[in-house]
């Protein structure tokens, strides 16, 4: 107080929290400042000092209260689900059933327009690259200093063995195990290839359309999906159609520094042999999920995401055709919607008209930017 050296605040909520090991979750609160202490006579009769906290100005929103106002309100079972309009959007395909609920239409419609699929498709005029070597690990990839995947890394395996593998850190972009490798389903360097693990629900939102949130707890650095849709050439794009569904895989221009997808902590820097093309050409490639692709399709944007864009390689190494991964960037509480930055560019999004095109965002985030594009 003395010194007005602000403190961090973590809070520690005992809520019945089957991913903890100790039934507690704990939420990170922020910075505060220090106003007033005092001693008062304790319990047991000792000299217990207090500490009255103040939380800074111009931070993000406390998740302590998200904590709170959603617990115990997680449904056990499909009846017990509110404004249910689908039992199952995936229609069994997922291995977590994706019920979609919808309290706001009169009457409630449920999600339309779609195919659900679980694995990416290729345009026919595609032109898939070459397969990668792969490690000659059996089993289970262990050990950085002989598995060939881990290397290409850096110095380790960027995953950790936790409750079905965790990323480490952003980074430009993970080698995983791919159809080559000697190791099983079960190698943490296949962490994204293993389907989807949380309880994911898709919800009518009043101005965002469809939304999606998990039941369960996910912690940070955990895959939440895969972009899954069909991938094109991106000339092959018509875009006189509605192309709010297609993701540009620019994970080239995203690590050469411009205009940044992703919310990177870590190094961007890339290897060399993947150092090629045009730096300023286009993504070649895009994901095509308007009318076929999975839970990632409705998935909204936000100036404050809770997921980050990973791009992934496994079957082969060629970054223009990176797998597109989406990862926890926070440890997210029960029923939050999930998120993550769409990372366009204002005014780069141009109609078939040939005028700019405009897009409100409503992601109501303290430093949101107030438009989409
Ligand atoms: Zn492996
Ligand atoms: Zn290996
Ligand atoms: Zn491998």
């Amino acid at each position: 107080m003395e010194q007005n050296v602000p403190v961090r605040v973590t809070r520690g909520h005992r809520h019945k929290c089957k991913d903890s090991h100790v039934g507690v979750v704990y939420t990170y609160d922020g910075l505060y400042k220090v106003v007033r202490y005092w001693a008062e006579a304790g319990v047991s009769g000792f000299t217990v000092f207090k500490f009255r906290l103040k939380r800074l100005d111009d931070q993000p929103p406390l998740t302590t209260s998200q904590v709170y106002y959603f617990r115990g309100h997680i449904p056990n079972a499909v009846s017990e689900i509110r404004g249910l309009v689908c039992e199952d959007l995936s229609g069994g395909l997922e291995d977590i059933p994706i019920p979609a609920t919808n309290l706001v239409d009169d009457p409630p419609v449920a999600p339309t327009g779609f195919t659900y699929i679980r694995t990416l498709q290729i345009s026919p005029s595609v032109q898939l690259p070459s397969k990668a070597p792969g490690c000659s690990c059996q089993g289970r990839c262990t050990n950085s200093q002989t598995c060939s995947c881990a290397k290409l890394n850096g110095v380790d395996f960027p995953y950790v063995y936790l409750n079905g593998g965790r990323l480490i850190e952003p980074k430009a972009v993970v080698f995983e195990c791919g159809s080559n490798c000697g190791c099983g389903p079960d190698c943490v360097n296949r962490t994204s290839q293993k389907g989807l693990r949380y309880r994911l629900e898709v919800f009518r939102t009043a101005k965002k359309g469809w939304a999606v949130r998990s039941w369960d707890f996910i912690p940070a650095g955990a895959p939440v999906c895969e972009y899954i849709g069909v991938l094109m050439n991106s000339q092959d794009i018509d875009t006189s159609r509605d192309t709010n569904y297609v993701f540009d895989i620019d994970c080239l221009q995203t690590m050469q520094g411009l205009d940044g997808r992703e919310r990177r902590l870590g190094d961007v820097s890339l290897p060399l042999h993947l150092q090629k093309g045009d730096d300023n050409a286009g993504p070649e490639f895009c994901i095509d999920a308007v009318s076929i692709g999975n839970i990632a399709r409705f998935i909204n944007h936000s100036c404050q995401p809770n997921l980050f864009v990973q791009c992934v390689l496994s079957n082969h190494h060629d970054i223009r055709q990176a797998r597109v991964v989406l990862f926890a960037a926070d440890n997210i509480p029960p029923l939050t919607e999930l998120t993550y930055d769409y990372g366009y560019v204002l005014d780069s999004v141009v109609g078939p008209d040939g005028i700019i095109k405009q897009m409100i965002c409503y992601c109501g985030a303290t430093n949101c930017k107030k438009r989409l594009f």
